[in-house]
């Protein structure tokens, strides 16, 4: 069946497994054909504009020793935590550039006085950035692991209304496989549920060609992005990481994840529809033009650097990080693609509203 055929199928039923797992299996000339139709569907759904994150990498301190992570408990690197001042300063610095939302991501550490510093924080980022263009200062999307249902109401009180909780894998015997048995994948269901209670716009997300990971797991992903009925993902391929138990696990090669990396995109974007998806910095290890792919296969939101450049390195999740200078013109980069840059909005997912009958405000 054509790609176009595949599609029109999943129109009719978007959570059937097996049309989902072929349209992920999409190569060579067809991909085009599938980009094409991920970017129609992006274009009808949530428009053509690209959404910015300022991403700042607030901590590795992780209590957790996931398989994979570059930044687990056992990891040799040097730990360090941003200064308030040096999140406000970075903040700033975008909200100037015109950059409507920040992202604070980091290991976990699920303490209150943690919390505290990030809600104390999060305060200070909103108050500090309002302006005429955006009264109500920045956006903040939050990206810190599972916490208690208190202590998410704190963050969102304190007036975070995103948060990103990547669920790794749906399948239960995958997830297993990637964690010591103290992470449970229902933990994280949990938490997600939790977060969409209190009202956060949620997100979560896989890494895409992990050791014995099927097509047919990555559509169930799919399906379980469907079924939580979330707002926004931010997914990339597995990356290697030389400190870990998975450095050296049989994996599929670079070009082979960076293209089913893409796929993935698109097909979510089908499945998905007016959801927010961000192209992520793993596609750019595969590729030195990755997260333009990334945009030009349907994703609408791009979250560049911001972190101090002296903690970069030790943010390393993976190996061959590209970010490691990136000081870069980000907008400029991402206009090259021809996709016009929204300044200013904070870029929130029409599907947030669309789920709840609502209208977006900006
Ligand atoms: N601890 C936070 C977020 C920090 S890690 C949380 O759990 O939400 C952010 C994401 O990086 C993880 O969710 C994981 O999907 C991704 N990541 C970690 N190690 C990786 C690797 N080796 N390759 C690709 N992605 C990785």
């Amino acid at each position: 069946m054509s790609v176009n055929e595949l599609i029109e199928k999943l129109n009719q039923c978007p959570t059937d497994v097996s049309i989902l797992a072929a349209l992920l299996q999409t190569e060579g000339e067809e991909c085009e054909q599938l980009a094409v139709a991920a970017m129609d569907c992006m274009t009808r759904e949530v428009g053509v504009e690209v959404y910015l994150r300022g991403l700042v990498e607030m901590s590795n301190v992780c209590i957790h020793n996931c398989y994979y992570c570059g930044i687990r408990r056992d990891a040799d690197v040097a730990r360090y935590t941003v200064t308030e001042q040096q999140i406000i300063d970075a903040t700033k610095e975008c909200s100037n550039l015109g950059y409507g939302s920040m992202v604070l991501q980091s290991g976990e550490l699920p303490t209150d006085g943690y919390v505290d510093f990030v809600c104390r924080v999060v305060e200070r980022m909103k108050k500090e950035t309002r302006s005429d263009v955006q009264p109500d200062g920045v956006g903040i999307t939050l990206s810190l692991g599972v916490l208690s249902k208190p202590q998410y109401q704190r963050l969102f009180d304190a007036g975070a209304h995103r948060f990103l909780l990547r669920i790794e894998s749906s399948n239960e015997a995958l997830f297993k496989k990637i964690h010591p048995p103290s992470q449970k994948l229902e933990e994280r269901y949990v938490a997600i549920a939790h977060l969409a209670e209190i009202g956060f716009q949620t997100g979560t997300g896989v890494m895409i060609g992990l050791p014995t990971q099927t097509i047919q797991m990555l559509a169930n992903d799919i399906v379980m992005f469907q079924q939580l009925d979330i707002d926004m993902v931010g997914m990339g391929p597995f990356l290697p990481s030389a400190n870990t138990p998975m450095a050296n696990w049989p994996i599929a090669t670079p070009l082979e994840r960076l293209q089913l990396g893409l796929n993935m995109i698109a097909v979510t974007r089908l499945a998905c529809r007016d959801i927010n998806i961000a192209s992520t910095t793993a596609l750019e290890a595969l590729h030195p033009n990755g997260r333009n792919l990334g945009l030009a296969y349907g994703a609408n939101v791009a979250m560049p650097n911001f972190s101090p450049f002296d903690k970069r390195s030790s943010y390393k999740l993976y190996d061959n990080k590209p970010v490691l200078n990136e000081n870069i013109d980000a907008i400029a980069i991402i206009e090259k693609t021809g996709r016009p840059v929204a300044r200013y909005q904070k870029g929130d997912p029409l599907h947030y509203f669309s789920r709840q009958g609502l209208k977006a405000t900006d």
